[in-house]
């Protein structure tokens, strides 16, 4: 059923469009943190019209910008009847039109403002596909909404074609995982790499993540396993309207959080808290590729005088390492490191290289330092992987 823009504008007229939740859950505690908006028109007959029947029709004029508009009222009168509880965030679409809209961000504030809300309870959704051929509109656009303190949140990740280049650029809060990304089971290996991978790059761009249309057990068990921070689909629940929502979060105010940190931690929240002990043992983690000559610095703190690059050229770091060492310890440290050096150590079966040296600190001091190099397998290739523990020794 199709329906024309003067239909959908007389049903808004007559408050017959009306706003649903979906309620978004922690991936590991599986308690209610925040909800989507999404649109319904509900006939006086009581039937119900999902927005997939006059959400592209609005779109296609400016009538989309009122339904957005309403919407958000509706999330801002939903938020405010929370008032008495701890309130949870609510997500509104916004069409791609608004980009174009004259001080979005300072209308939004008003209206926030109306009801005396947090901003940061406001999340605006804006879809991918957005983006294509908008980029440096919409880069404004969204830091204008961030700098008036609202949260930004990506929409539909993946269902088209999304550009790194663009989301690296994008000062988003939020990525929004679509849901065409996951299969049934999670039981295709490509895919689950695929996936693994937009998790982790969300995460080290500091962007926390909601996964939506999770429907199994599998892709919940999966999407725990990627650290994905929140989940929202029909495993957990529907989109309900407000009064459900509303009793579903004073439900869930009051279930107390899990405190068993060994029950809570996904498998890659507790490689970063392991990584965090690391660090504090050892204040300098290098990741080498000893056959592509590269490495990557996992932490660095202030080491050696001198300011090292983390992330280059594997020989140029032992040529740096080099210079901030004790005269007497250049050539030792130099010929121990060396590149071709290492490779041959690990052919011969050797697992590990050690050294202490003495290297100069911030303040011109030298200190005795014990680095530690371990050959490592990498899953993913036959390239010889090293991994470099370096550590202050005591006086
Ligand atoms: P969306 O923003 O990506 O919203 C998520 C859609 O996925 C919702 O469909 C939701 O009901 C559905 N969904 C959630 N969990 C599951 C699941 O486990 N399985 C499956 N199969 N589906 C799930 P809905 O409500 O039909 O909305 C469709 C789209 O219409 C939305 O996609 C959004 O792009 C658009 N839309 C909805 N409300 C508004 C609005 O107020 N303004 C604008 N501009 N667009 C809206
Ligand atoms: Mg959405
Ligand atoms: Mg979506």
């Amino acid at each position: 059923m199709k329906y024309t823009a003067e239909e959908i504008r007389a049903a808004m007229k007559n408050g017959e469009l009306c706003a649903f939740y979906q309620p978004q859950y922690d991936s590991i505690t599986s308690l209610v943190k925040s909800a989507e908006a999404l649109v319904r028109w509900i006939k006086p007959d009581g039937e119900i019209v999902s927005p997939a029947h006059f959400i592209p029709v609005a779109e296609e004029t400016d009538l989309i910008m009122e339904i957005d508009w309403y919407m958000a009222e509706q999330a801002c009168k939903t938020l405010y009847k929370q008032n008495m509880m701890p309130q949870f965030p609510i997500s509104v679409n916004f069409s791609r039109r608004h980009i174009r809209e004259d001080n979005f961000a300072k209308k939004l504030t008003e209206l926030v403002d109306q009801y005396d809300l947090p901003h940061p309870l406001f999340e605006v959704e804006i879809t991918e596909s957005a983006m294509v051929g908008e980029e440096e509109k919409l880069l404004d656009w969204i830091v204008s909404i961030r700098n008036a303190g609202f949260t930004v949140a990506i929409d539909d990740f993946g269902s088209g074609l999304s550009s790194l280049q663009f989301v690296k650029d994008v000062p988003a809060d939020v990525l929004k995982i679509d849901k065409s990304l996951l299969s049934h089971n999670c039981e295709n290996e490509k895919e689950r790499i695929v996936l693994e991978s937009i998790f982790t790059f969300a995460h080290r761009l500091h962007m926390k993540t909601v996964a939506e249309g999770v429907e199994t057990r599998e892709q919940l068990a999966f999407l725990r396993s990627c650290d994905c921070n929140k989940i929202q689909g029909y495993i957990f629940a529907r989109p309900m309207p407000e009064e459900e929502y509303l009793s579903l979060c004073q439900l869930h105010q009051s279930v107390e959080e899990p405190t068993d940190i060994l029950k809570l931690q996904s498998p890659a929240s507790a490689i970063n808290l392991l990584m965090e002990a690391v660090f504090r043992r050892y204040p300098l983690v290098i990741f080498t590729n000893l056959t592509k000559n590269t490495f990557y610095m996992m932490a660095y703190q202030n080491f050696s005088r001198t300011s090292c690059p983390s992330t280059g050229v594997f020989d140029d770091l032992i040529a740096h390492g080099k210079i901030t060492m004790h005269p007497d310890d250049q050539e030792i440290f130099a010929s121990t490191f060396e590149r071709k050096k290492l490779i041959n150590d690990y052919n011969n079966g050797i697992k590990e290289v050690r050294l202490v040296t003495r290297q100069m600190g911030d303040d011109g001091i030298y200190r005795r330092v014990e680095t530690t190099d371990y050959f490592v397998k990498s899953n993913y290739s036959n390239d010889i992987i090293v991994i470099t523990l370096c550590d202050n020794l005591p006086e």
